[in-house]
This record gives C-alpha cells, sequence and structure tokens, in this order.
C-alpha cells in the first residue's frame, strides 16, 4: 500500500491536534484530581457542556473567537497553543525518527513532557500519575527498543538518585527545599525512557536553560534569587531536545577530543 507524498506528515499533524487537545483536558483536569475521561468539557463560567463542534482543535477557538457560545466568557488562549504545539512537535519527530517504532515510543514520550510542562509551569507540581507510570512504560519500551533494558535502569538510577541527592544536600544546607521530589521522579522517568547517557545531557540541557532563564527573570525584576523556578518546565524542554538530538549532541561533543 502506497500513500501521496505529504500524506504522512499531514497525518502526523492532525493526529498531534487531536492528541494536544486530549493533553489540554489531562493539563486541566490532573492537577485537580479529576478524570480525564469523564464527564465531558463544560466552560468553567456557566457550565455549558461542550458540543463536538465546540470541541475541533484550533478551529473552534477561532471559529468562536476565543469566548464560550452561551456566556461569552474568555476561553484560554493555552488551549490552542497547547493543540499547536503538540502538532508542531508530532511533526519534528516524524522528521527526526521516521517510520520506526521508537518514533511511537517517543511520541508518547513527548506527550507525557509536554503535561508535565504546562502543569508544572501553572500548578508547580509534577504529578505523580504521569511521571510514576512513565518510569514503568519507559523501562518497558526500552527492553524492545533503544536505550536497552541496562540502560534504562541506570537512566532511572542515576536520574533518580542525582536530584535527590541535590535536593538532600540543598536541604541540610540552607534548610529549604530545593525541589520538591516530583522533579526527581520526572528524571527518573527522562532516564527510563532515554537511558543514563542522555540523562545526563537532559540534566545539563537543563541547567543551562534554568541558568539563562533565571538571569533574565532576575535582570526584569520578575524574580529575585529566593524565586522558585519551575524546574520540570526546565527539565521538560531540556528531556524533549535530548530525546530528538541527544545522540548527535553526544557524538559532536565526544568528537571535539
Ligand atoms: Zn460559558
Amino acid at each position: 500500500m502506497s500513500f501521496p507524498p505529504g500524506f504522512a506528515p499531514l497525518a502526523m499533524v492532525l493526529c498531534g491536534l487531536c492528541v494536544g487537545s486530549f493533553l489540554n483536558v489531562c493539563i486541566h483536569r490532573l492537577p485537580l484530581k479529576q478524570s480525564v475521561v469523564w464527564p465531558a468539557s463544560r466552560c468553567p463560567g456557566c457550565g455549558h457542556e461542550l458540543a463536538w463542534f465546540d470541541n475541533i482543535p484550533i478551529a473552534s477557538y477561532l471559529v468562536l473567537r476565543g469566548r464560550c457560545r452561551s456566556c461569552r466568557l474568555p476561553i484560554s488562549v493555552r488551549y490552542p497553543i497547547v493543540e499547536a504545539l503538540t502538532a508542531a512537535i508530532f511533526l519534528w519527530h516524524w522528521m527526526v525518527f521516521g517510520p520506526t517504532p521508537l518514533l511511537f515510543v517517543r511520541l508518547a514520550f513527548a506527550c507525557a513532557l509536554i503535561a508535565l510542562f504546562a502543569i508544572d509551569l501553572d500548578h508547580q507540581i509534577l504529578p505523580d500519575v504521569i511521571t510514576l507510570p512513565g518510569i514503568g512504560v519507559g523501562f518497558l519500551c526500552s527492553v524492545f527498543f533503544p536505550p536497552g533494558p541496562i540502560m534504562s535502569l541506570a537512566g532511572i538510577a542515576l536520574g533518580g538518585g542525582l536530584l535527590w541527592a541535590i535536593a538532600e544536600a540543598w536541604f541540610r544546607l540552607r534548610k529549604v527545599e530545593a525541589m520538591g521530589f516530583g522533579d526527581v521522579k520526572m528524571l527518573a522517568m527522562v532516564g527510563a525512557f532515554l537511558g543514563v547517557k542522555l540523562v545526563v545531557v537532559t540534566f545539563v540541557i537543563s541547567s543551562m536553560i534554568g541558568g539563562v532563564v533565571g538571569v533574565l527573570l532576575v535582570a526584569t525584576r520578575r524574580a529575585d534569587m529566593a524565586t522558585r523556578v519551575p524546574f520540570g518546565t526546565m527539565l521538560a524542554v531540556a528531556a524533549l531536545i535530548a530525546s530528538l538530538y541527544g545522540d548527535s549532541l553526544l557524538t559532536w561533543y565526544l568528537g571535539r577530543f
């Protein structure tokens, strides 16, 4: 069976839009400990239950011009942004991985990262219902696909252990919690999917992003040195880069010596 050229990228974008729509539900409901499958979405203002045509990714937002059909309450622009972002990330994975089984593993990983990115930004939490099953799924996939079960186990140990040690040392030193253990479980999940080498890459990239974001925030007086940064949000961006380009980055970096 052969498809016309451009079919696969288009399918990835459409898939990404629909998955992004579901991720919106997860991002909204998981921090509230609500079910992501029931009940149907409602307007938080008037309780108007959304019909299927109110739920079409991006298109509904544009048609409704960003407002509830019944009470005109503004709908957060976050919804179409998450949908567009997910579609772009799906297409990007297709371009990097192509038609391989690893594509689907890394897409599942990316979905978990998108949800964690937004939830940490909003609520400064990284729900266990994403990170803990994520560790299990990542390890299971690694039995059949890269990085392999040994590298995955080492990744879980280093990812979890590294941050845990920093959090513990910081707590003893400063008597304040540097980060929640949500970050520890999240980096363990990254280790499970990507393996021990790319955990190191993820940690280095997230520290760089953290440094730049921190300097920008302090420079623009949006924050001082004691402001809690959503580390999970930066970890999500770093892990996505590591998932897509970590191996190439490692080859390039080690090739310099
Ligand atoms: Zn409404």
